[in-house]
């Protein structure tokens, strides 16, 4: 699942609809023009979001089309079903035909670009492609409880959430349901839909089925678990030996589509990609690894959240490796190996999280 970030979440359950507490790079681009450039030219026209860009050029609907297409026959993520969703066939997902949403609302837990004032608005579908034997959210993603809702609904969702001051859409787990939220998208900018979307991901992507998003997703939010194939098998319900190749295919297509985040002059995300890491204990996710691919794959300016929430779920008490919290020399050390990586845009959080552990250490 793609939500590992922190609590401070205020939600809307389904039905009753209360509220409760619950860089740019030096060489030039393909154009000959810099990548400083081109976002000082952007950065002077008023915002709007990718997907209204797309609606205008007439291609938005075709998009959508293409989508559901894939789902007769569902091949939307690595797993490759090949099941007929739209006749009501389940593959490994348990993904139905329409999305099943389990709740919205802003989320003031995020990334700190994301949350702002008004929060991040967060939708959670239910269900999930990845099923982490350590799943933070395991019952939305593993036993899929939430409610049905049709492309209509989950339009007037997001508008709810841009009316109660929310600074984008932020979907969780939202690979099974691809094609339901860009429809969903399509029919809510006609009704004024203007935030940014944040497409919340554990990862697990087809890179050929993102080319889809490109120009309708304006923040990518991926996380990277593993490097290590055999640790991504053992730690998976069902097993994704190709989870830290085909993710990081993936991710490298994130960013060509989006490239580095960009902010507004209050510091909320606009575009970019962010990614997140959950530091493991015992090295499992490899961070050492994890920070050099970003560094010298990506870029350094790459805004990289390295998380230290890491606690014993659902699973992970079965394994014996994973079945403790992390300590703070386990996340110094992870920390530490990411600013010598020379990676500069690390999430605020963790580098006060750093300094938690750092005092811990030394008391
Ligand atoms: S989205 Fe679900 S049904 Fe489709 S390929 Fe992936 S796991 Fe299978």
């Amino acid at each position: 699942m793609g939500a590992t970030g922190g609590g401070g979440l205020l939600l809307y359950t389904l039905g009753t609809g209360f509220l409760k507490a619950c860089g740019w790079v030096e060489e030039p681009d393909t154009d000959g023009v810099r990548q400083e450039d081109q976002e000082e030219k952007e950065a002077a026209q008023p915002w709007e979001p990718a997907y209204a860009k797309l609606e205008r050029e007439g291609k938005l609907a075709g998009r959508i089309q293409e989508a559901y297409k894939i789902m007769e026959e569902c091949r939307l993520c690595p797993r490759r079903c090949g099941v007929n969703r739209l006749e009501g066939e389940k593959g490994f997902c348990q993904g139905v035909q329409k999305a099943v949403v389990n709740v919205y609302g802003p989320h003031f837990g995020e990334e700190l670009p994301l949350v702002g004032q008004g929060g991040s608005g967060t939708i959670f579908f239910s269900n999930c492609n990845l099923r982490c034997v350590f799943c933070q959210n395991w019952p939305i993603a593993h036993l899929g409880l939430g409610e049905e809702v049709d492309d209509e609904e989950l339009a007037r969702m997001m508008l709810k959430l841009q009316k109660i001051g929310c600074h984008n859409i932020n979907l969780v787990t939202p690979t099974h349901v691809m094609p339901h939220i860009i429809s969903a998208v399509r029919i809510a900018l006609k009704e004024g839909l203007t935030l940014p979307l944040c497409y919340n991901t554990s990862g697990y992507e087809r890179a050929e089925a993102m080319k889809l998003l490109d120009g309708i997703v304006d923040i990518y939010l991926p996380d990277l678990k593993f490097m290590d194939g055999m640790q991504a098998q053992r730690y998976n319900l069902a097993a994704a030996a190709d989870y830290p190749r085909l993710t990081r295919e993936a991710i490298r297509e994130m960013y060509r589509q989006v490239g580095n985040l960009i902010t507004d002059a209050g510091g909320i995300a606009l575009r970019g990609l962010m990614i997140r890491h959950l530091v493991m204990p015992n090295r499992i996710a490899g961070t050492e690894e994890f920070v050099r691919w970003v560094a010298e794959s990506l870029s350094q300016d790459t805004y990289v959240n390295i998380m230290a929430q890491y606690r014993v779920e659902f699973k992970a008490f079965e394994y014996e490796e994973i079945a403790r919290a992390i300590t703070s020399e386990e996340f110094v050390e992870a920390m530490e190996w990411a600013l010598e990586a020379g990676l500069s845009n690390l999430d605020q959080r963790s580098l006060a999280q750093l300094a938690i552990h750092r005092r811990q250490l030394s008391s």
